[in-house]
Parts: C-alpha cells; structure tokens; sequence
C-alpha cells in the first residue's frame, strides 16, 4: 500500500525556489539478512550533514545493502531482513507510520549503471521523480525546476537546447548527472550513491564529482566507491567495511578521510586503502 498511497505534499512554488536542507544520517547497530544468512553485523554510523560520506571496502561486505538500508529499498527484497535503527535528524525512518514513500523523498538515490528512462525527453526525466514523490506542480514551476536541478547536477549548460531528446541520447556521463538532476527535483535531504561513477569515463567521473562538491551545502552524500583516489579528493570522512571468512559485514574503521587514509589505525585499513587486497 505503500507505494500507491502518496503522502499530501505541497506543490513546488514557481518564484522562489526552496533550497534542500541537508540531513543529518545516522544508523544505530543495524543489522541486515538475506533469508537466515547474516551480511550486516551491529553496522553504527553517523553520516553528518554538509559532508561528505564515503563508505570503502571489498566487494560482497555489504555496501550496497547499507545503502539500500538507508532509504528503505532493502525491504523491497522478499528475503531480507533488518534490525537497528536509521535516524534522520533523529527520527526513525522505520518508525511505524511513517511511509516509504517519505523517506524516498528525504533520501534519493543514485546507482552505478545510470538509468533514465531511454525513451522520455530530458525534460520528462528531471520530472519523473515527482509524481513518486506525490508533488505537484505547474508548467512554469516545472520549467525552474528542470533548469534548477539541470543546473546542480552539472548538465544544464550541455542539455538546454534539447531539453526534448530522450534520455537515451546523451552520453554515459551526462545520462549519469541527467539521473542526479532527476534524483534532486524531489528536494532530497540525502542522496547515496552506489559506485556513481564505475561506468563512467574520467572526465564524466571528474563532472560528477564536481557536482558532489556542489551538492553538500545542500544535500547530505553518502558515496560507495572502489576508487580510493576518488573518495580521497570527494570525502570529509570515510568508513572501511569488512566482511571476513564469511562473517558479516562491519565496519572497522571510521573517521575523517585524511586519516584513514594517512595513518589507519587498523592494519587491514591501511592494507585496503594502500591497495594491498
Ligand atoms: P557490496 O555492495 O559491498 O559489494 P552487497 O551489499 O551487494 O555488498 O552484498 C553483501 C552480501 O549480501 C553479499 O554476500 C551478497 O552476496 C549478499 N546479497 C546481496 N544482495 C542479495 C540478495 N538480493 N539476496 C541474497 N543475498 C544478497
Ligand atoms: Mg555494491
């Protein structure tokens, strides 16, 4: 019921744009399973807003289902299952009451291969988030809009006159950003990217980090990512997650980006992050 029962949101003014208010993010001891298999082991982290969050570690420890644990998506799966809590300003987006639908507004997401809908103008695509979001809005406000998230994600200048393409048309890393732009329209709080630039090439992957660098005044990032140069030069702080021999995943070392790059408390940090597995 969740997914058809849109919450009652106020339309998008057309004059004054109304700026996003970064979220502070904070899991407390989750836990997540897929059937009765254990892949997230008493998982806390506070993701402050106005920063940057980088989550670093191997394939398979459980990054993608972290994320997918922040907004709601990992209940999506029939098998999995949860413990702990995820607080946004400190309130529980679990709680019972609060729909699903809330929380993909507060807290979007974008994925590693980028997906706009191939065939929907730009336009259309900057738009389709906000019927899901259950927001309305009138031509005139949706043409701000359009140019406004366009323009925050780093595209505008590229796409303005062709807003009527279809989505498939751009390049790899502009439909990258075009899935930023259609990720901002609803005013998230938070946005978490999973590996947003694995499928791009470097001067996209630069583009899009740049818009990250943009973004955090506004937005609150949490960004997965196998390139440690990458989380290097984009994050305030990072956490190393760790699944080992089997075990579930956790994490085992947090703290501003420098030093966990530059002197890691942990031995297998300092492995990781030099390369060394
Ligand atoms: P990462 O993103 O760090 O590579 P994932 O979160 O994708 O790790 O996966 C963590 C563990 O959960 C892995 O062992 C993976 O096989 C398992 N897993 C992920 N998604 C599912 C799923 N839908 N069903 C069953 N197991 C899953
Ligand atoms: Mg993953």
């Amino acid at each position: 019921a969740d997914t058809v029962t849109l919450p009652p949101v106020p339309s998008v003014p057309g004059d004054a744009p109304v700026p996003s208010r970064a979220a502070a993010l904070e899991a407390d001891a989750v836990s997540a399973w897929f059937g009765d298999r254990k892949v997230l082991d008493r998982v806390s982290l506070a993701m402050p807003a106005r920063e940057v969050t980088a989550l670093i570690g191997p394939s398979g420890c459980g990054k993608s289902t972290f994320l997918r644990i922040l907004n709601r998506m990992h209940e999506l799966t029939g098998t999995a299952s949860l413990a702990g809590r995820v607080l946004l300003d400190g309130s529980d987006i679990y709680d019972r009451g609060r729909r699903i639908t809330h929380a993909r507004r507060e807290i979007g997401m974008v994925f590693q291969k980028p997906n706009p809908f191939p065939a929907m103008s730009l336009y259309e695509n900057v738009l389709a988030g906000l019927k899901l979001g259950g927001i309305r809005a009138g031509k005139d406000a949706k043409d701000d809009l359009v140019e406004e998230c366009l323009t925050r994600a780093g595209l505008w200048n590229e796409v303005r006159d062709r807003l009527r393409q279809p989505g498939g048309a751009l390049s790899g890393g502009q439909q990258q950003r075009l899935c930023i732009a259609r990720s901002l329209a609803v005013r998230p709080r938070v946005l978490l990217m999973d590996e947003p630039c694995s499928a791009l090439d470097p001067t996209s992957t630069r583009r899009v980090e740049e818009t990250i660098a943009e973004l955090k005044a506004e937005v609150t990032v949490v960004i997965v990512t196998h390139n440690m140069q990458q989380a290097a030069r984009v994050s305030d702080s990072c956490a190393f997650f760790l699944a080992e021999q089997g075990t579930p995943g956790v994490i085992v070392e947090h703290g501003p980006t420098a030093t966990v790059f530059g002197s890691p408390r942990d031995p297998r940090t300092a492995d990781y992050v030099n390369g060394r597995f």
